[in-house]
Order: structure tokens, then C-alpha cells, then sequence
């Protein structure tokens, strides 16, 4: 057990001093001291931490970046010189902050030299070579992938549709499964609809840039019901600049040749079809109901209705996974060859852990999985397909304290996923378990969600408009 305290009581980065202990100490909880423990005291714990602290420098950014620096290194001897790929940057926006320097750039360095560049990001965050590297491709090829994107004048909008086929263990997104709440959708979609008219009056006069409709799984309702969710789309906003449609099929066990026939009919561009791995057996512990074999046939039946940027997502570090079941699930995504893949490193939460155990999955605890070489793997398989990295994040609890990447071919990358990681367009989102932001000109950002359970959200659904009101007024 850690144990770890202010000094001076100034708690101002615990945080972010928290962020790199479970980095430095997978799975491990560190216990916040009141104060020093004496000899005594300091029995109970492995390590007790003392925080360093930076009083005299007046920035607070500079302040925050000293002290995470000192208590990194501190961290680093006191685990025998382990270092952390992404140094002091626990934050789950990395790209975020290297587009920033390239774009702004910093008084006291050169940041556009490539030279100085490097050296602003690995004295400030001694963040390693190789994530150094694969971050700025990264935020390179996003500014060329955004440059026709409107900024203060356009907008994203997001549709949630909160039903799945079944509940995957691992879930924590707002998934109702469809068989017991079929007879709610329609109860939902009036209230859904509603809200979209209100929406379109609200962003009216600005540019809409790009559409996506996630959830859940917007497949998982009947092809009527998506027909007339697309219509309504189509009725309420101007989609005459939109630059790219996605809807996330995901689950292949909702995907029929109708429903795809629908998307194409209203113009989709877009579509995942999800297989998370190739390997029947860790699709039946984490709970997915479908086979590989499905998966193979909705990608085929989608690429012969004519779909030609379809992305597959993956998750590494799922039970019972190595190297050799992601080299097996690459081959396998290769012979198929999509216009994009997303690699998620997995990241658990403990009720989702505790379901998976139950359901007799064998979850590798922190460390015990070789999750940068499943990394390679993947990227390696990748870029034997054409596919380049242009979006990037990363998440708490991660297995290996890796990051999520998407890769695609060329012009087939994901505008709406690079949107929301830099957060420089505004999304308004509708439906159960979304969240609305507003990106002010002033650079300020404000967040207004949906209430997650089904029944509240029809019932609230004037103060759900009213929320969205306040942002944009
Ligand atoms: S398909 Fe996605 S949203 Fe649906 S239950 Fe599985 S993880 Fe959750």
C-alpha cells in the first residue's frame, strides 16, 4: 500500500500526483496522509510519499508542471529507474496539447524547429521518444485532416441511440438491450425528435460539419425505426456542407442487408462494424452474443451495398489475450481489408470487472500482459493495410497505460473522432446519456448533458432543450 502527503497541505495537483502513482503502481489505490506518519505509523505502508512542492513559482501551469517533473523522478528511483512512455502527461488528450504548441507556440522555445519541439516536450514532460514520435504524426496529420472544418461557425452533431442487442460485460456507455426495451424505442424516438427540432432552431445559421450516431448501437432498432431517425435528421438540419455521415453499426449481430440499404439511402459515409477481436472464444466471456463469423459476413454485406470506408474498432488486452490472439485477429481483419481500424487498449472499471470474472473471463491484473508488443502487432497489421495514425487518446485504468489510436487510409479518417478529442467545434448532442459541449470563441468550453435512464430522459425532455439554450445563447 502507498501512502503519500502534502507537506504544506497545499493539495492543489492531487490529481494529477494521483494520476502518475497508479501509473507508477498499477492497481494500486494510494491512501492520502493527513500529515507525515511517524516511524510507527509508516509500518502500515510500502511506500510513504512525500509530494513535492514548488511555492516559489508564481505560474501555476509552471507550478503544476515542477511539481509533477520532481515527483516523477522521485517515483522513477523509487521503482528501480521505471520510466513512463508518456512521461508527467497523465491527461487523456495528448495530441491536444502538442497541436497547441505547433500551433501557438512557446516563448522560450524554438517549437517551430522540429529541434525545439522535441526539446519543449521532453524537458517539460519527459515524455519518451517513441510516444514523442507517434504524438506529433499524429497531430501533424490531424491539422491536414481538419482544414476544411469550420471552427466558430460550424458544428458537429452526435445521436445517441441507447439500445444494443445485449449488454457486452464490459460495457459503461448508456446500452439498453433491445429485446427486454423494444417496446420503449418509439417512446423514445418522439422525445428524440423533439429534441432535434429544438436543436436545429438553436444552431440555426451555423454550418454543419459533420453527423454521427452512436450509443448503444443505432443498428440495434428495426430498419423502420432508423429510416425514420435518418429522415428526421434530414428534415430538422441542413445537411447540404456535411463532410462526413457516420453511423456506428458496431455490433455485427445487428447489422441485416435492410438496415444497411436504409443508411445508404440517407446518405451515410460512414460505418464501424466492430468485430473487438477475432476470436470466438473471448467474444463469448465478455458477453458480445455474435461470432467471428458474423462479423465477416456484415462487413461483406456492407461493402456489397457499397459502403467504402468502413472502420473496425478492436480492443487489446482482453481476457484470456496475447500477442498471439492479436496476431491471429490481425490476420484475420487484413484478409478483409477496411478503411479503418481503432485500436482501445481495454479499460475496466470494477463492476465491469467483476461481471466478466463471473462469467468465468480470467482479467490479467496490471502488468501481466505484454500490451505494448499487442500494440505493435497491431500497428504493424495496420500498416501492411495502408493505414496511417491520426487520432489518438487515452483513458484511466488502460491496460498497460498505453493510449487508444484510429488508424485509416488516406481521406478515409474519422473527422468527428479527431473533433471531440481536440474540442475546437462545438457537438451538440441529443439523447439519453449524451453530452453537449460548446466550444466558445474565447477558447472556453461548457458541457450540458442528457440524463442517462430512458423514462427520465422522455420525461425531461424540455429541460434537456433548455440546458442546450443556455449554452449557445
Ligand atoms: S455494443 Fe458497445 S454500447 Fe453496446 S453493450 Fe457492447 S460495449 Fe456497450
Amino acid at each position: 500500500m502507498v501512502g503519500f502527503y502534502f507537506p504544506d497541505g497545499n493539495d492543489e495537483f492531487e490529481y494529477d500526483v494521483r494520476g502518475l502513482m497508479t501509473s507508477f503502481f498499477p492497481g494500486e489505490e494510494p491512501v492520502r496522509l493527513n500529515r507525515r506518519p511517524d516511524a510507527e505509523e509508516a509500518l502500515v505502508y510500502d511506500s510513504v510519499l512525500e509530494i513535492p512542492a514548488f511555492p516559489e513559482i508564481t505560474d501555476k501551469g509552471e507550478r503544476k508542471n515542477a511539481t509533477k517533473r520532481a515527483f516523477y523522478r522521485q517515483l522513477s528511483a523509487l521503482t528501480g529507474g521505471k520510466e513512463l512512455p508518456w512521461g508527467t502527461l497523465t491527461g487523456i488528450r495528448p495530441t491536444k496539447l502538442i497541436t497547441s504548441f505547433l500551433e501557438e507556440g512557446v516563448p522560450e522555445y524554438d517549437t517551430a524547429s522540429e529541434k525545439g519541439f522535441r526539446s519543449l516536450m521532453k524537458e517539460r514532460y519527459l515524455i519518451s521518444e517513441e510516444k514523442l514520435d507517434l504524438a506529433v504524426r499524429i497531430a501533424r496529420e490531424e491539422q491536414k485532416v481538419l482544414a476544411g472544418i469550420h471552427y466558430e461557425n460550424g458544428y458537429s452533431l452526435y445521436c445517441g441511440i441507447p439500445f444494443c442487442p445485449s449488454r457486452c460485460l464490459y460495457c459503461s456507455f448508456t446500452a439498453y438491450p433491445i429485446a427486454a426495451f423494444a417496446g420503449k424505442v418509439d417512446d423514445y424516438l418522439s422525445a428524440l425528435f423533439h429534441e432535434m427540432e429544438e436543436t436545429a432552431v438553436i444552431m440555426r445559421g451555423k454550418i454543419l460539419d459533420t453527423v454521427y450516431i452512436g450509443g448503444g448501437t443505432p443498428t440495434a432498432i428495426s430498419a423502420e425505426q432508423l429510416d425514420l431517425v435518418l429522415d428526421k435528421i434530414g428534415e430538422t438540419f441542413d445537411l447540404s456542407r456535411l463532410q462526413e455521415f457516420t453511423v456506428e453499426a458496431g455490433r455485427p449481430d445487428s447489422i441485416s442487408r435492410e438496415k444497411l440499404q436504409v443508411l445508404k439511402k440517407h446518405g451515410v459515409s460512414r460505418i464501424s462494424v466492430n468485430p473487438q477481436t477475432m476470436n470466438d472464444k473471448t467474444l463469448e466471456l465478455i458477453g458480445r452474443r455474435h461470432s467471428v463469423e458474423e462479423t465477416v459476413r456484415a462487413f461483406t454485406l456492407a461493402r456489397e451495398e457499397g459502403f467504402d470506408n468502413i472502420n473496425m474498432d478492436l480492443i487489446l488486452g482482453l481476457p484470456g489475450e496475447g500477442p498471439r490472439e492479436m496476431e491471429e485477429t490481425i490476420r484475420q481483419i487484413e484478409a478483409l481489408q477496411p478503411d479503418s481500424l481503432t485500436v482501445h487498449a481495454l479499460a475496466v472499471k470494477r463492476a465491469s470487472r467483476l461481471k466478466m470474472e463471473a462469467n468465468g473471463a480470467v482479467i490479467p491484473g496490471p502488468g501481466q500482459i505484454d500490451s505494448e508488443e499487442m500494440m505493435r502487432i497491431a500497428s504493424e497489421g495496420a500498416g501492411r493495410m495502408g493505414l496511417v495514425p491520426y487520432y489518438l487518446y487515452r483513458q484511466k485504468n488502460m491496460a498497460g497505460n498505453l493510449e487508444n489510436v484510429g488508424f485509416a487510409k488516406p481521406g478515409k479518417a474519422g473527422l468527428y473522432n479527431i473533433l471531440i478529442m481536440e474540442e475546437k467545434q462545438s457537438i451538440a448532442a441529443l439523447g439519453a446519456g449524451t453530452v453537449s459541449k460548446a466550444v466558445h470563441p474565447d477558447g472556453r468550453i461548457e458541457r450540458a448533458d442528457d440524463v442517462k435512464d430512458l423514462k427520465e430522459y422522455g420525461e425531461r425532455i424540455e429541460e434537456m432543450i433548455e440546458r442546450k439554450r443556455r449554452l449557445w445563447r
